[in-house]
């Protein structure tokens, strides 16, 4: 037994250590490379990567897992058995989808991501459909290899984002958002808001944005000794230790909401891997618990906290401060309408709290119908503009605001857009549950930020991976996940904007 421990940790280790420099040169990529670096770095990547993957095949490094999962009740500590177990499910790739078969679809994901940019600049669906029959061929293939009696078809792939979510889960989660959401977003989106044009295209000049986010770290209290803020073309949050945690965001000179919102988004994300219990950092469990639970953290962040009335009764003057003349004739109140303007929209990354979920669920159908067989490739653009048209009460005109608006499909990923509208519902549980411990809304109105993460780091954050999403709601909440907590959060909210 302890031969194989052995053999695990060490193995684990320089695992590692080579996810740390493919960690970092994809860093790199998104934030500093020159374009005219990429190939070099490519060729680098390409080198790591296999050299990863050898060592996750690595015969020994199989046995001593299978070994460990064979014995887990003999293994003491808690931790390291849900470790193997994770362990022991990650083996299904290299020990069911034969090899070639995997090394050809990451290539074909590599050549997908251009064809797809092409594609929708010249709003070409023609032009993707081939590269994307392809990707839901494999991925049908894929499901078929790792089915198992618990998890059968489109459950494969949703299982990969969420662990223990599947179809009859999402169905009954999706379900309520259809028949409780749908037609009161049709109600609150029947008229839209004005205002001044100047709050709404600026300029707002970038100098005085970058303060503003520096300001917005401190509020949050944004660990700077285990991170840092930079700029790429989509923000995002990417750790590797809870002492090493980065965040980005893109600033608009005409959008003043883009980054203020995305900077508190990725806070969220960030504080959460900041804040997990060190320990964990040198095992395989360091990290957000499920793509579900990480997105709750981001989401109450963003919407719950930053977007809330008390949160502008505190931070408006200094936003005032920093602009004078864009914000001249700008209440708080009408400047708190603004940032939770809710309509119609067609674009999933621009929409609002209150109809976001709405996208996901057009993709979320169209998912499930794709990976059953029931929908074709070439029939995607109609099914799109029919859903959009029936759930978020607009159609789009092209497909480069439909169907090809995002990456995902392109990179393989099937099922993991799911998570983002679960992430929103998770936390509207959490946050009620917050509220039996603290007066949140005083909390914010008073500036103790820290109050709120210290909460989260005991209920949620300190666990990293060690627990499933439902354990983490039941530690958090006390309560098996209930999506009626989101819809009642947002017909309360929207009901008195
Ligand atoms: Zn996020």
């Amino acid at each position: 037994m302890e031969q194989y421990i052995k053999t695990y940790k060490e193995q684990l280790q320089k695992l590692k250590a080579y996810e740390y420099a493919i960690w970092l040169m994809g860093w790199d990529k998104e934030t500093e490379t020159p374009i005219q670096g990429y190939a070099y770095q490519d060729e680098q990547f390409g080198v790591l990567a296999e050299a990863a993957y050898n060592l996750e095949s690595d015969p020994k490094y199989i046995e001593a897992i299978e070994h460990l999962y064979e014995h887990i009740n003999e293994l003491e500590d808690p931790d390291f058995q849900v470790e193997i177990k994770k362990a022991k499910k990650s083996l299904r790739i290299v020990q069911k989808v034969p090899k070639d078969e995997y090394l050809a679809y990451q290539m074909l994901v590599q050549t997908a991501m251009p064809i797809w940019v092409n594609a929708k600049k010249n709003n070409d669906f023609k032009a993707f459909a081939p590269t994307l029959e392809k990707v839901v061929a494999f991925q049908r293939k894929l499901v078929k290899y790792l089915e198992t009696d618990e998890l059968k078809g489109y459950d494969v792939l949703l299982d990969f984002y969420e662990d223990g979510m599947g179809v009859k889960e999402y169905d009954q989660f999706f379900n309520t958002i259809k028949e409780q959401l749908v037609p009161f977003v049709q109600e609150v989106t029947k008229t839209n808001l004005r205002f001044p044009k100047r709050l709404r295209t600026g300029p707002f000049p970038i100098d005085k944005q970058k303060e503003l986010a520096n300001y917005l770290m401190a509020v949050f209290h944004y660990d700077l000794e285990k991170g840092l803020l930079k700029e790429s073309a989509h923000p995002f949050t990417s750790g590797v230790t809870s002492t090493d945690t980065r965040i980005t965001t893109h600033y608009h000179e005409d959008d003043i909401k883009s980054s203020i919102f995305s900077v508190i988004h990725e806070m969220g994300h960030g504080i959460y891997e900041q804040q997990n219990d060190e320990k964990y950092d040198d095992t395989a469990l360091h990290g957000g618990t499920t793509l579900g639970i990480h997105e709750s953290q981001s989401r109450m962040f963003e919407n719950m906290i930053g977007r809330s009335f008390a949160f502008w009764e505190v931070h408006y003057p200094k936003l005032l401060e920093l602009f004078p003349k864009q914000l001249k004739h700008v209440s708080l109140v009408e400047f708190y309408k603004f940032i939770n303007e809710a309509k119609r929209s067609l674009i999933r990354i621009e929409a609002d709290e209150l109809t976001y979920s709405l996208h996901i669920l057009v993709r979320y159908e169209i998912e499930r119908a794709l990976i059953s067989g029931h929908l074709k490739v070439m029939d995607l653009p109609k099914r799109w503009n029919y859903l959009y048209s029936k759930y978020v009460g607009k159609r789009p005109k092209n497909d480069s605001e439909g169907i090809l608006q995002d990456i995902h499909w392109a990179h393989g990923s099937i099922g993991y857009f799911p998570t983002y509208a679960l992430g929103s519902a998770y936390a509207a549980q959490i946050y009620d549950a917050m509220n039996k411990d603290l007066n949140v809304e005083t909390v914010i109105r008073t500036n103790q930020i820290a109050l709120i993460n210290h909460w989260l780091k005991e209920h949620i954050h300190k666990y990293a991976a060690s627990k499933s999403a439902k354990e983490i709601m039941m530690i958090a909440t006390g309560k098996p996940f209930d999506p009626q907590y989101y819809i009642d959060y947002l017909k309360r909210k929207f009901s008195n904007l």
